[in-house]
């Protein structure tokens, strides 16, 4: 395996640090984590969540909760601080034609609510997926 690059899809990894692996796995996969080198994979069609050094891979279906970046489905969380789900977005978009939701995560941000490195399983802020997710639905609603 190339450094740094996802066993299954190849693709560059994120490095992430064992406070996000811990906080994003079911309990009997957090012992025996590797002690560095854990990167978490951000391919949509990749099984693959996190893998490290010596072959070790957890993949998708042993998070906590659906990933967003992986799961399409609409009980996938796309903003994990605040538990939104993409079902939320959707919902709220076609109720009301439009969502706040960036505005309210970011107001939430500003008043230090949020603790992107234990809860988001990338270890990084939702904000900019959030907004991918955002505008896909509302494109998909408009089209519909
Ligand atoms: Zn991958």
């Amino acid at each position: 395996m190339a450094h740094g690059k996802c066993p299954s899809c190849n693709e560059r990894g994120r490095p992430v640090s064992a406070r996000t692996v811990k906080g994003n796995l079911k309990e009997p996969l957090r012992r025996d984590l590797p002690a560095t080198g854990m990167r978490f994979c951000r391919g949509q069609q990749c099984p693959v969540l996190y893998f490290g050094p010596d072959r070790w891979r957890v993949d998708h279906d042993a998070a906590k909760s659906g990933v967003g970046v992986k799961d399409a489905s609409d009980t996938a969380l796309v903003c994990y601080c605040f538990d939104i789900t993409r079902g939320a977005i959707r919902r709220e978009l076609h109720r009301d034609g439009h969502t706040d939701v960036v505005g309210r995560i970011t107001r939430e941000i500003e008043d230090g609510n949020c603790d992107c490195e234990t809860r988001n399983p990338s270890g990084k802020c939702c904000l900019g997926h959030v907004r991918q997710v955002t505008a896909l639905i509302a494109s998909q609603a408009a089209g519909s």
